[in-house]
């Protein structure tokens, strides 16, 4: 009935297709509504581009006035006041390093720090050596009565690159839902948010081949769900036959070796963000074991042989 009922309104109003995209947060961000008017379209997509910007301006490490930047510059001598959305991203990181072991780590960065993809610059042993220890989420002590975080060893650095670009996927998808938007999405480039369906059919959402980025390794219909993607092909250099990319194992300091890529399928992009990272980390084996514990959450691995491996509820279909 209901159904009906909807498709019969939709049939009456005068929606268009809207679409705008710029740079922010180191990407490309694409968003698209379904609106019956233009000038409502693009105040939407003026709230969600002053929001991106908001949030890189406070999340960003490269940013030297940045929230993140003034923790990591003053965290480790004495806590530092931060607002409440900062400390609640943080607390909602510490939750994926929990159920992970510590794959997930926002102080992945303390040796993350001196990789420099654009120079083909990665760390030496030394660094390697004395940043290590760092790397430990149990380093970074929140006080969310005093809303400050300080860090008890004197190395550790964070970064939520792991992390943001999903949770403004977020904010930027309530911004189009309060807006009224029953039809839309929202992309950061890996990770995209789908609200509803489009024009009556599915999304069609593609998995970039990780060796051939301009075809896709498959083709996924969807509807009112986020996907997340992480790769070795987006930030990386090759010396010596080496893949030197931006996804770091918090045990070694070095990239993560054994998968291509990730993508999470989930209720919000905060988590799949965070959960791509995350099992790419991880690998096939763990990172499938993690995914199978959690409700709601499905994934499609690429290991380094190009084969493909689906949680269980995506590899059987129908059944
Ligand atoms: P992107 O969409 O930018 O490619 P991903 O979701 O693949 O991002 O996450 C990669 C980013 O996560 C890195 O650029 C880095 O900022 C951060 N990161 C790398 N390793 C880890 C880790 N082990 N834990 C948490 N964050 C990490
Ligand atoms: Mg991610």
């Amino acid at each position: 009935m209901t159904g009906s009922l909807l498709l019969l309104i939709s049939a009456f109003t005068n929606a268009q297709w809207y679409e705008r995209s710029w740079n922010a947060m180191g990407t490309r961000i694409h968003v698209e509504v379904s609106d019956e008017s233009e000038s409502h379209a693009n105040l939407l997509f003026d709230q969600v581009f002053r929001e991106f910007y908001r949030l890189e301006e406070s999340m960003s490490s490269y940013i030297d006035t940045s929230e993140v930047s003034i923790v990591n510059q003053n965290a480790a001598e004495a806590p530092v006041k931060v607002s409440r959305e900062l400390i609640d991203l943080i607390k909602k990181s510490f939750q994926v390093s929990k159920i992970s072991n510590g794959a997930f780590d926002i102080t992945y960065a303390s040796v993350g720090r001196y990789y420099d993809y654009r120079k083909n610059q990665a760390p030496d042993e030394s660094q390697i050596e004395a940043n290590l220890d760092a790397i430990d989420y149990r380093h970074v002590v929140v006080d969310e009565k005093a809303s400050t975080i300080s860090f008890t060893h004197p190395h550790v650095y964070i970064d939520l690159g792991g992390i943001a670009k999903g949770y403004a996927v977020d904010r930027a998808i309530d911004i189009l839902r309060q807006g009224g938007v029953i039809s839309g999405m929202v992309s950061a480039g890996g990770d995209t948010q789908l609200i509803g369906n489009k024009l009556g059919k599915p999304w069609i959402v593609g998995i970039k081949d990780p060796r051939r980025e301009e075809e896709s390794a498959v083709l996924l219909p969807l509807e009112n769900t986020a996907i997340s993607t992480s790769g070795d092909y987006e930030r990386y250099f090759i010396q010596d036959g080496v893949r030197y990319h931006h996804i770091i194992s918090p045990k070694t300091g070095r990239s993560a070796g054994e998968v291509q890529s990730v993508t999470i399928l989930g209720p919000d992009s905060t988590t799949t963000d965070a959960l791509s990272t995350t099992v790419f980390v991880l690998g096939v084996e763990k990172g499938l074991e993690l995914v199978e514990r959690l409700p709601g959450i499905d994934a499609i691995i690429v290991d380094q042989h190009r084969k493909m491996h689906y949680s269980s509820e995506l590899s059987t279909p129908g059944e």
